[in-house]
């Protein structure tokens, strides 16, 4: 699968399974639109046609260009098939039943009134409550029951208002925390606040307590003060700014965010984002409201443009203040190709043993037993950093043959060949025009145990190359 799209006058293609982002020209760009789903004449008949004119970009170019999408995808840098895809049914499996967040009412009740509240002023639509201790702790007792074998259990304190429940939110930490032993359990703990009740029992508590802490901030002053107002109309932002900038300051301006609301009001919302920055906040968010229909803060298509280039002069922004030495995140934007969220491709960017026991870890802790595919997949995963390092561009076994190729540029001790090929004993023999080194192994017929005899045999040869050759 892939993504393509233009900005700041690069063309990207982003290849979702394999993590790879290709900048590429525009003929490049065209072609790889059209490259899967038409036979390479009919691709390469269209784009003459569509460059005619194009004295920079002749028949010949167009042909180059189809071999090189050609070999891109050969080496599994575009296209990339989804190998992960047929074990994730089987991952989800092991995890159906299993409860392993909450997000508990603290406050079906608010201290603000603002008119776009998706939650009407807290109460849901229903009558003003607060939840007692007693409720809240079968609520954790239901968690850790139904957690299996998950280990680290989240827990958001939401409301309404959570912190016109306080005490009861203390509580309730001071129960699961007397409980994670017992069950070998571990809490993580988030709060959502509109901060009118942040005071400095609060802060210490939070930075005791709280992972992590969601600050609702609109922006601008007269953004945030036109919907988020107390009962008597009166707008928020000044209440709020300098709590919130105390208890960042008290958490090491780490683990929080704040969140903003962009409605009808700001679909011109960067200059909010850049209001938080002007404020000293750095980790930030921020999402379109949500609203019945109709509601005077709901999106209209004609906001969709203003907003669409709000995303694109956001990245512009969050470059420059890289450049700068003055980053900030924004939530939607923190995508790490190599350890992302998705399971796969956190598998795929595994660079050594650690992060791969650190991955086992996590699997084992969230679906228990490591299905035999995915155990596979980390150990291929760890080969390949291994391949790379040894300047490999190439392992593949056929024919009984285990094929080794270096890459052009492959800087190896090339002296020590010989070497290697005598620990081996005649098992293996280079080839030094194609540069590469072939070793032969014997199939027992069992699918299952050949790829897993395959694996391990690979694992002991780049063992045994790192040895010799680095
Ligand atoms: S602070 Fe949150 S819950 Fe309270 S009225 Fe505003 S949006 Fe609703």
């Amino acid at each position: 699968m892939i993504h393509q799209y233009q900005l700041g006058g690069y063309n990207i293609v982003l290849d979702v399974c394999s993590g790879s982002v290709h900048v590429v020209d525009e003929a490049a760009y065209d072609m790889i639109a059209m490259f899967e789903d038409k036979e390479k004449e009919i691709v390469l008949q269209e784009m003459k046609e569509k460059y005619a004119g194009h004295e920079d970009v002749t028949p010949q170019d167009l042909e180059e260009c189809y071999e090189q999408i050609a070999a891109l995808k050969d080496s599994g840098k575009l296209f990339a098939p989804d190998h992960f895809e047929p074990m994730a049914g089987r991952l989800k499996e092991k995890t159906a039943g299993v409860v392993k967040a909450l997000c508990l009412h603290i406050a079906h009740t608010c201290n603000l009134n603002c008119s776009y509240c998706f939650a009407s002023q807290g109460k849901y639509h229903g009558d003003r409550a607060v939840m007692s201790f007693e409720v809240g702790k079968q609520a954790l007792d239901f968690l850790v029951a139904n957690s299996g074998s998950r280990k680290n259990l989240e827990v958001d304190f939401f409301g309404g208002e959570p912190l016109m429940n306080f005490d009861v939110v203390r509580e309730l930490v001071a129960y699961a925390r007397s409980i994670e032993k017992e069950h070998n359990k571990k809490f993580r703990f988030t709060l959502t606040t509109n901060g009118l009740l942040i005071d400095d029992d609060v802060i210490e508590f939070a930075n005791q307590e709280m992972s992590n802490v969601v600050l609702s901030l609109d922006g601008r002053k007269e953004i945030h003060d036109r919907f988020r107002v107390d009962y008597a109309g009166i707008g928020s932002f000044e209440q709020i700014v300098p709590k919130f900038q105390k208890l960042v300051a008290a958490r090491g301006g780490k683990n929080y965010y704040m969140r903003g609301t962009f409605t009808h009001a700001n679909p011109d919302f960067l200059e909010d984002i850049k209001q938080m920055l002007a404020l000293g906040f750095t980790e930030l968010s921020m999402e379109p409201v949500v609203c019945a229909p109709g509601d005077p803060s709901e999106l209209t298509e004609e906001d969709l443009p203003v907003v669409l280039s709000q995303y694109e002069k956001l990245a512009e922004l969050m470059l420059e203040r890289e450049k700068e030495g003055k980053p900030f995140t924004f939530y939607h934007y923190m995508i790490d190709l190599g350890h992302g969220p998705c399971i796969y491709k956190r598998i795929a960017g595994i660079e050594d043993e650690t992060e791969c026991s650190d991955m086992r870890e996590e699997l084992t802790d969230r679906f228990g037993d490591i299905p035999r595919p995915v155990e596979n997949l980390l150990r291929i995963s760890l080969l390949r950093k291994q391949a790379h390092d040894l300047f490999l561009s190439d392992v593949q076994g056929k024919n009984e043959v285990l094929t080794f190729t270096f890459a052009g540029h492959a800087d190896v001790r090339a002296e020590r060949i010989p070497a290697l090929l005598q620990d081996f004993g005649g098992r293996m023999a280079f080839y030094a025009k194609g540069a590469y080194l072939q070793h032969r192994y014997k199939k027992c017929g069992v699918v299952e145990k050949d790829g897993e005899m395959l694996l391990t045999l690979t694992e002991s040869i780049l063992e045994r190359m790192r040895q010799y050759l680095l």
